[in-house]
């Protein structure tokens, strides 16, 4: 049964449903992910940071010219490919925890990917640019077509917004593969059992989010794709 609200456009219970799975698996990855680091930021490493371990990650893969950085907040880390640059958050720089190995490794493996031209990489980096002026139009573009009854506008949005479904897609071995190469540097270091087991669990909980965001984006086009089907009806 539609609901409507003010603005007079329907808001259907399958749209209900859809910000409800999408803020369940949101909160629910996302809990999880950060119970996962806080317990195994409590798990001592070799005795190493998390950026001394990259640093090893990286000249060891012919990332010497890679520099590693300091980023403020938790889990705020990532690598930057227009700088070339990892950025740790203090804990994973400075902290030597299984946690703080596993991201910073996992962030080594990104940039070890751009220097080894890894495929989907350069897919991903080829996308950012057409998805940062698509993310931002759609909805305009959809609002416009709901609002004259084109059914056209509406079609483009719907293909405007598939870019960002495709870049949550590629996104996903993107994150799948920095966290083996990182998992694989860890266990051929010798840096213990503990070390591998717990950047297994800290790196899937991590890719646990992503695919949550790439479910709930292909929700999204197809509840668009619905709505759109059932208004030509
Ligand atoms: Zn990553």
């Amino acid at each position: 049964m539609p609901i409507y609200y003010g603005l007079g456009y329907g808001i259907d219970t399958s749209y209900l449903l859809l910000v409800a799975v999408s803020l369940l698996l949101g909160v629910a990855t996302q809990g999880y992910i950060n119970r996962t680091y806080k317990t195994w930021l409590r798990v001592p490493s070799d005795g190493r940071s998390g950026s001394e371990v990259a640093r090893t990650m990286l000249d060891a893969s012919g990332c010497s010219s890679v520099g590693i950085r300091s980023t403020p907040g938790t889990l705020s880390d990532h690598y930057d490919p227009r700088d070339n640059n990892l950025y740790l958050s203090r804990d994973n720089l400075s902290g030597g925890s299984v946690a703080s190995v596993a991201v910073a490794c996992h962030e080594a493996g990104h940039a070890v990917q751009r220097a080894q031209g890894y495929a989907f990489m350069r897919f991903r980096q080829a996308l950012v640019p057409v998805v940062n002026f698509t993310q931002n139009v759609w909805m305009l573009v959809f609002i416009l077509g709901v609002a004259m009854n084109l059914a056209g506008m509406q079609t483009l949005a719907i293909a405007l917004f598939a870019f960002s479904v495709l870049f949550q897609l590629v996104t996903l071995p993107v994150e799948l593969d920095a966290s083996s190469r990182a998992v694989a540097f860890i266990e051929s270091s010798g840096m213990g059992e503990v070390n591998v087991r717990g950047a297994r669990k800290v790196l899937t909980a991590a890719a646990l989010t992503y695919v949550a965001a790439a479910l709930t984006s292909i929700l999204q086009l197809l509840y668009l794709l619905g709505r759109t089907s059932n208004s030509r009806e």
